[in-house]
């Protein structure tokens, strides 16, 4: 927790209530979550937050690199915390269970050189979506 309150001090960004009660959802949860589905649980902690601040909060975590945003292919919006921001990394999503896992491995430069030397041109960000069935589920489906 201390970790990510530092982020969000660097960012200049308070640390009210509602953000660290939804950091904190985050902490608990190896899995994504959606905007409805933490409204829910900060309810069920009897905090009432409104989606529109939710959504505002899930942005400005998602600004300061402490959670990232899930492509779903439903096209919904979710979000996960990343445990290791700041370093060029990716993220295994666990299409079952809904776990991400860090992956801190990549090998982009390569494509990158390529696409420099080919296109002529200069690549400034790149993201991989990355699926599949986590080691549990993959041990639950072979039983
Ligand atoms: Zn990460
Ligand atoms: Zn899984
Ligand atoms: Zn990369």
């Amino acid at each position: 927790m201390e970790k990510y309150l530092a982020v969000l001090k660097e960012y200049h960004f308070k640390i009210t209530p509602r953000r660290k009660a939804v950091l904190e959802l985050f902490l608990r949860q190896k899995r994504y979550l959606g905007p409805y589905e933490i409204k829910q649980m900060l309810g069920k902690a009897s905090l009432e937050v409104g989606l529109p601040s939710i959504y505002r909060i899930l942005e400005e975590l998602e600004g300061a690199g402490i959670l990232i945003k899930i492509e779903h292919s439903s096209r919904r919006l979710y979000y996960s915390l990343c445990r290791k921001p700041h370093i060029d990394h990716h993220h295994f999503v666990c299409s079952k269970c809904n776990r991400v896992e860090e992956v801190e491995f990549c090998n982009f430069s390569e494509i990158s050189s390529f696409i420099e030397e080919k296109l002529n041109a200069k690549v400034q960000h790149h993201s991989l979506r990355i699926e599949g069935l986590c080691s549990q589920c993959r041990r639950k489906k072979s039983l």
